[in-house]
């Protein structure tokens, strides 16, 4: 069976969603979501721990990177926090009112889901479910898009939002990269980011499941530095610190862990005195309990040794607990063959890709579904407008 549409869309998770919303205003039943999944929007109702950290208030474009340098800048500033309060609130969404992460007042991602699917229903918009694209190609001026048990879906124009290769128990396992291979589109190399890492485990022998608050630094693919939670694990290390540098953290690197970033090494070495001084254990009442014994030990009861360890703690990264474990998959189709104001490829006419899918990765704090939403948004408006 075969039916024809303005716009296909292929993938019903955050991007797919809010371009069927969008598109589905103007086409109503013209536009149609190919899903995978059972669902539409599965990964979207669990993000943010079920919270859904939607956007941010400063979603600014150092938060971001691609290996086109400067890619995201024109969507997100056609797309700015702003626009996303407008959007959500035109959905009968509202946002949380402290600076920062930004949740939906339900502080329920699925309330986000529900609302974007009310959008596309009530517009007559449609979805098919269990239509796992396999194929996509243009012949005679339209996109035909085969699914893997043989439905076929017809469109004038077609969006690829098919996320990338994070977490493939909710349908994202990197296969719909061929989708874009097929137009002659180079995928840029994938590898998780906002994921746990794994490091020599001798240091940390005793440690597993303590958590203390630090400035985490990693300089692999590239640098960079996050201050948070960092939990001590069986593997290695976890925690929003850790999370938040992962992706520029690679095997063979070192990860820089500084405890007490409130005081400096001198402020430091001064609070350990003062307890060497009162005959009491050094670290005792400055870091917690376990942590401060294996940091002692490793300084050798040198005052001095133990103050820039507390400083500059530093770990042999391994790896990763990989794709399965990540929030987001780094890099993608390359940005390079994309306009970066409308999204559309630049080697088939009509075609567009969003969200995860571009090599473009974002920090954690609402900056991922920002980008899938202010992508899918500059490919619903180009469509409407243009095509
Ligand atoms: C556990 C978790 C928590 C997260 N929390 C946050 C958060 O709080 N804030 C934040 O900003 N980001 C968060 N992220 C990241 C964010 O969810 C993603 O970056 C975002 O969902 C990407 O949107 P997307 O539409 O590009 O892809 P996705 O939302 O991944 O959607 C892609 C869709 O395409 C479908 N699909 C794939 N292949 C095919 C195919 N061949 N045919 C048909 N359909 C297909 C999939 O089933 C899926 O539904 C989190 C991610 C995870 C895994």
């Amino acid at each position: 069976m075969e039916t024809k549409y303005k716009t296909a869309i292929v993938g019903g998770g955050a991007a797919g969603l809010v371009a069927a919303a969008r598109l589905s205003e103007k086409y109503g039943g013209g536009v149609c979501v190919l899903e995978r999944g059972e669902r539409a929007g599965r990964k979207l109702s669990l993000t943010g721990n079920g919270q859904g950290n939607i956007t941010n208030s400063d979603v600014s474009p150092e938060h971001y990177r691609s290996g086109k340098k400067g890619f995201p800048d024109a969507v997100l500033a056609a797309f700015p926090y702003e626009s996303a309060r407008e959007f959500y609130r035109s959905a009968g969404i509202f946002l949380t009112a402290e600076e920062g992460k930004k949740y939906p007042l339900s502080k329920q991602a699925s309330s986000v889901t529900d609302a974007l699917r009310f959008r596309i229903e009530k517009a007559g918009g449609k979805t098919a479910f269990s239509f796992r694209a396999v194929k996509a190609e243009r012949r005679g001026g339209v996109y035909i898009v085969t699914a893997e048990d043989g439905r076929r879906v017809t469109a004038e124009t077609l969006i690829f939002a098919f996320g990338g290769a994070a977490a493939k128990h909710l349908g994202t396992d990197g296969t719909a990269f061929a989708l874009a291979e097929g137009f002659g589109h180079t995928i840029t190399p994938l590898y998780p980011s906002l994921v746990q890492l794994k490091t020599e485990t001798e240091p940390l022998r005793g440690l597993k499941g303590i958590r203390a608050e630090a400035r985490v630094k990693a300089a692999g693919r590239y640098a960079a530095e996050s201050r948070g939670d960092l939990l001590f694990t069986d593997y290695g290390v976890s925690g929003s610190a850790v999370f938040a540098v992962s992706g520029a953290a690679s095997a063979g690197g070192v990860l820089e862990a500084e405890f007490l970033p409130d005081f400096s090494e001198r402020e430091t070495a001064a609070m350990l005195e003062s307890r060497a001084a009162l005959g009491m254990p050094l670290t005792g009442g400055i870091l917690h309990n376990q942590l401060g014994r294996m940091l002692e030990k490793r300084a050798g009861g040198d005052v001095a040794a133990l103050a820039r360890l507390i400083k500059h703690f530093c770990l042999k990264v391994t790896g990763s607990l990989g794709f399965d474990a990540a929030q987001v998959s780094a890099g993608g189709v390359n940005a390079e063959e994309e306009d970066e104001r409308t999204m559309e490829s630049r080697l088939s006419a009509g075609l567009y890709i969003a969200g995860e899918a571009l090599d473009v990765d974002g920090d954690c704090g609402g900056y991922n579904l920002h980008w899938a939403f202010a992508s899918a948004s500059a490919a619903a408006a180009h469509i409407a407008e243009e095509r």
